[in-house]
């Protein structure tokens, strides 16, 4: 039971969908940024696909959910959004994938990269990982260790970078807690900023949802709030 309480100079955060980021450590990633860290979140797909209704205008729904990206960002105090801009749960048809996180970890340099646990699958008896956040953890794994560290691999996507410390949301094995308790507005404005993916009476209960998820974790970790992780480490 690891509570993790050191800041990362510079953090990417590789995530498959506009709202996977905040659902997944929105509270971590604005908690560092709050503490002086740069910040950047990375999202794969358009998210177009976000909607039930079988009329909808996927481009319009795109353009819409990029600008709610900016919104989140803002309320979460990011430094950067990169938009990779592919089709939604078409991850694993993009084949340079790996490439292009590699030449985001190569410019940006960050010290943490959080991602999807690729490894988790099965959550329970209700839930199937999504494909995207799949191909995205495995992409982004495959991409710190060992491409984006290793001159020999991509050598045309900038100077080699060596990412000190991984950490895995959505997993079945967590080892380390991040206290979100001083950010929990932050999460939750940063949610209510996906105003696409919102049913319609999320005001009145998406707020004590955040809080209550985060609370069951904090309870794990000794604290009031958190958001856990797995963590690997290739620099101690
Ligand atoms: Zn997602």
């Amino acid at each position: 039971m690891t509570l993790l309480d050191e800041v990362p100079e510079r953090a990417l955060a590789v995530y498959a969908h506009p709202d996977d980021p905040e659902v997944s450590c929105g509270g971590t990633l604005a908690s560092w940024a709050a503490a002086g860290a740069e910040v950047h979140v990375v999202i794969g797909a358009k998210g177009e696909k976000g909607t039930a209704d079988p009329d909808a205008d996927l481009d319009a729904l795109a353009v819409q959910r990029a600008r709610e990206v900016a919104a989140a960002a803002d309320a979460l105090g990011l430094a950067g959004v990169h938009l990779l801009g592919h089709p939604d749960g078409e991850l694993d048809a993009v084949p340079g994938l790996r490439g292009e996180i590699v030449a985001l970890i190569r410019s940006l340099r960050p010290t943490t990269v959080v991602c999807p646990d690729p490894t988790a699958v099965l959550f329970g008896d209700g839930y199937v990982s999504h494909v995207d956040h799949r191909t995205i953890g495995w992409a982004t794994l495959d991409a710190v260790a060992p491409a984006a560290a290793s001159p020999h691999y991509f050598p045309d996507l900038g100077p080699a970078h060596q990412v000190a410390t991984l950490l895995l949301s959505g997993t079945l094995e967590p080892d380390v807690w991040v206290d979100i308790d001083d950010v929990l507005d932050e999460k939750v404005a940063a949610l209510f900023a996906h105003e696409s993916q919102l049913a319609d009476d999320a005001s009145e209960w998406l707020g004590d949802f955040v809080r209550q998820r985060a609370a069951d974790e904090g309870r794990r970790a000794g604290v009031a709030s958190a958001e856990a992780f797995r963590r690997i480490r290739f620099v101690r």
